[in-house]
């Protein structure tokens, strides 16, 4: 069965679930994961979910069926990747049982994380040759593959936030930097430089990848493309992809892994919604909901970007156009302008999409918000309540 909007309004807006509440589908969510099977199995590399976009582990088995392993960016993710999938049995969908992946990548280690890291990760991406030479001996004598992040410099995207090779950028070794006689116990590169963005733009920094660091990746045994390749969206060039990975796979003779996080679970969520009361001003109409951008979708603030809303249109283009708004105390608490075919009227349930990435990791409490329920639609249309939150959730982080 196929999910979309309808389905999930059908579901969510008979309330069978509390509200806040997101809802991942699961067969939107295997969409996504036949598309990357597909990839890695055209192309012969390995593709890890970045948990740091997704961290619903209740659909780990599922992920990791179509899927090489799981990525994190400290002990916490790296924690939860190997309880949830990588230490016990994973069945791929070939129905064999197989290895699976945890690897780590953090701009610095702490001390105090290095020993459980060790024990329960694959490979280990260090930021820094500081942090290598830190840690060199115990990662070897552990029986780690070791890697090192390197910064290609080169920039093909406009948001800053989101631009590791941005000027003074923290993340990643500089050719200027690279220490080519400390790379003994070293077996593979990485590097992250993407957000959002297509095959031509993973081509060009791959370009500058093998100008600047070509000739070490001869002796390398492996190479990740790190995350932010938008495969799963649609018009995305996937033969493109397959090619570079494939050229690169051969002339370096090395395993390619890619470590996306937003096209794993893209457009697979959705966050149901209360419209709790409408406060005019002038002329516009503000809608307040129980749910906040501030504390349940940071991204729209931060990236920022509006979220699709069902049934909705642009400001003016149908007859009701409303702010829809948080009940936080911020005023920049504010999702968008969105207009509609009828009134709102408090108590009526409204569904947003786009809502598994970067949505319920980021999740936080401010003004004692409530955190959204997590419910799963699984294939048959049954929705299931994963995880339920309350005041305790609040109370105990505090
Ligand atoms: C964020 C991140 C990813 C995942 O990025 P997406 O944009 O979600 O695909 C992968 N690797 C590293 C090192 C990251 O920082």
């Amino acid at each position: 069965m196929q999910h979309n909007f309808d389905t999930i309004v059908r579901d969510g807006l008979q309330n069978q679930t509390a509200t806040p509440c997101y809802i991942v589908s699961e067969s939107l969510l295997k969409k996504n994961l036949e598309l990357l099977r597909r990839v890695s199995d055209a192309s012969g590399c390995k593709i890890l979910l970045a948990q740091k976009a997704f961290s619903m582990y209740s659909f780990y088995p599922l992920i990791g069926a179509y899927l090489d392993g799981v990525t994190a960016s400290g002990l916490y993710e790296a924690r939860l990747g190997y309880e949830e999938l990588c230490a016990g049995a994973v069945t791929d969908i070939t129905g064999v049982q197989k290895r699976c992946e945890n690897h780590v990548f953090s701009p610095a280690y702490p001390e105090a994380h290095m020993e459980e890291l060790l024990q329960i990760c694959d490979h280990i991406v260090f930021n820094s040759f500081a942090q290598w030479r830190k840690y060199r001996d115990r990662a070897l004598a552990a029986g780690k593959e070791c890697g090192i992040r390197i910064n290609p410099e080169c920039s093909t995207q406009e948001h800053a936030i989101y631009d590791p090779c941005a000027p003074g950028s923290r993340l990643g070794v500089t050719a200027a930097d690279f220490e080519e006689d400390a790379l003994e116990g070293i077996s593979g590169l990485h590097f992250h430089c993407l957000c959002e963005q297509d095959a031509d733009a993973l081509e060009q920094t791959v370009e500058a990848v093998e100008r600047r660091f070509g000739k070490y990746l001869y002796k390398m045994k492996w190479l990740n493309f790190g995350g932010g390749h938008h495969i799963t969206r649609e018009g995305y060039d996937v033969d493109r992809l397959i090619r570079l990975i494939r050229r690169i796979r051969e002339k370096y003779d090395l395993t390619v892994y890619l470590e996306p996080g937003e096209a794993v679970a893209l457009n697979a969520g959705f966050l149901v919604t209360e419209v709790l009361e409408l406060v005019q001003n002038g002329t516009v109409t503000n809608v307040i909901l129980d749910t906040s951008a501030a504390c349940h979708m940071p991204d729209v603030l931060e990236m920022p970007y509006r979220p699709p809303l069902y049934g909705s249109g642009e400001a003016g283009e149908k007859p009701y156009t409303y702010r829809l708004g948080g009940p936080t105390c911020l005023a920049g608490d504010i999702i968008g302008d969105y207009s509609f075919d009828h009134e709102l009227k408090p108590g009526e349930r409204l569904v947003f999409g786009d809502m598994a990435i970067y949505s319920m990791v980021k999740n936080n409490t401010f003004n004692g918000m409530p955190l959204p329920d997590i419910a799963a639609l699984d294939e048959s249309g049954a929705l299931k309540t994963v995880k339920h939150f309350g005041y305790e959730d609040f109370k105990g982080r505090l």
